[in-house]
């Protein structure tokens, strides 16, 4: 694919970008391709008939959920949705000036003890909605001047936005798919995405298996593994970041790495893992946003937040990896922390 092939008119108001991706006749989602190709409604049979016995993310926990049944991520067969509405704190290219149309899913497959949104993720605040309130969430984010569907936490509602796509694009859905995961993914479940995603923004919080296990409630050594595999199938399937003209995003890879106290993310490991197994072309977020959140207190080495020399020693990895495509809003953190030890 070539950035040239997805190039459309830039734009200047979130009216305008709308405008925009729904005059261009070339640039289409994904999922409408492969509805063109009448391969989407097999792809929703085929989510749904996994979660009858759920092996939809790693814990595989059997169970069937279209029975009332319910695995370790306690999500019910109905997607459960805490808000859906645009957001202007995502990276830029996806807030542009129409904000990410983002919907929180309730509850999480992976649970962490320092997890910043445990009211949605560990306490499932929420309601239920069927896939058609769903696909009407997507239509009224679009409606909004939203610039993409931002889905928070899907891996375990993944047939049901599967589903709502389907129902949201025969009603005009235009805008592309953000499937925003903590990274803890099967990459079984990652290729059944295949044409059907168009922007993956996964987390890769750890590299190291003991320090995933040591900070989770249900101790996923296996999260650095399995969110790497998971991440070397999404860039393949959609590669670089490309946006329009106006810097949307339209389709490609883009890895979010929170920066911990006390090393514990490996942060040193994650660029120099970004830049010798995806491309140093990478949309990388690099974040500065830890706090001590849920059960971070009673975890000494992650009980406090970040100091500037940890950011800086952070970013500076991240150059010497020879990443080129650093977030602004990172950058512009680099700037602040580094005036603070100056
Ligand atoms: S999605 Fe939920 S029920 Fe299914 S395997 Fe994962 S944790 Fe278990």
């Amino acid at each position: 694919m070539t950035g040239g092939a997805w190039l459309i008119k830039g734009c200047t108001q979130a009216e305008e970008s709308k405008t925009a991706l729904e005059s261009v006749p070339r640039w289409q989602p994904a999922y409408a391709r492969l509805e063109a190709e009448g391969l989407l409604e097999a792809r929703i049979a085929r989510a749904y008939e996994i979660m009858e016995k759920c092996e939809l993310c790693p814990r595989r926990c059997g169970v069937n959920r279209r029975s009332g049944e319910k695995g370790f991520c306690r999500a019910p067969e109905k997607a459960m949705v805490y808000s859906h509405s645009p957001h202007f704190g995502e990276e830029l290219p996806l807030v542009g000036q129409g904000g990410s149309g983002t919907i929180f899913f309730s509850n999480c497959n992976l649970r962490c003890v320092f997890c910043q949104n445990w009211p949605i993720a560990h306490q499932g605040w929420g309601r239920e909605v069927s896939d058609e309130q769903l696909a009407e969430m997507m239509l009224d984010l679009q409606q909004n001047g939203c610039h993409n569907i931002n889905l928070v936490t899907p891996t375990h509602v993944m047939p049901n936005i599967l589903s709502a796509t389907r129902i949201a694009l025969k009603n005009g859905l235009r805008l592309p798919l953000c499937y925003n995961t903590s990274g803890y993914e099967r990459v079984e479940i990652i290729r059944l995405l295949d044409g059907i995603v168009d922007i993956y923004l996964p987390d890769l919080k750890f590299m190291d298996g003991t320090e995933a296990e040591r900070y989770n409630l249900a101790a996923a050594a296996d999260y650095p593994a399995l969110a790497q595999e998971g991440i070397i199938e999404m860039h393949r399937q959609v590669g670089d970041l490309v946006t329009d003209e106006g810097g949307i995003a339209l389709r490609g890879l883009m890895v979010r790495h929170m920066v911990m106290p006390n090393r514990v993310a490996g942060t040193r490991e994650f660029v120099w893992w970004v830049a010798e197994n995806l491309s140093r072309d990478t949309y990388i977020n690099i974040m500065a946003q830890y706090r001590v959140e849920f059960k971070a207190f009673e975890y000494e080495k992650i009980a406090r937040a970040i100091t500037s020399e940890e950011f800086v020693e952070a970013m500076e990895w991240a150059k010497q990896a020879g990443l080129t495509n650093l977030d602004l809003r990172s950058l512009a953190q680099l700037e602040i922390h580094r005036r603070r030890i100056s």
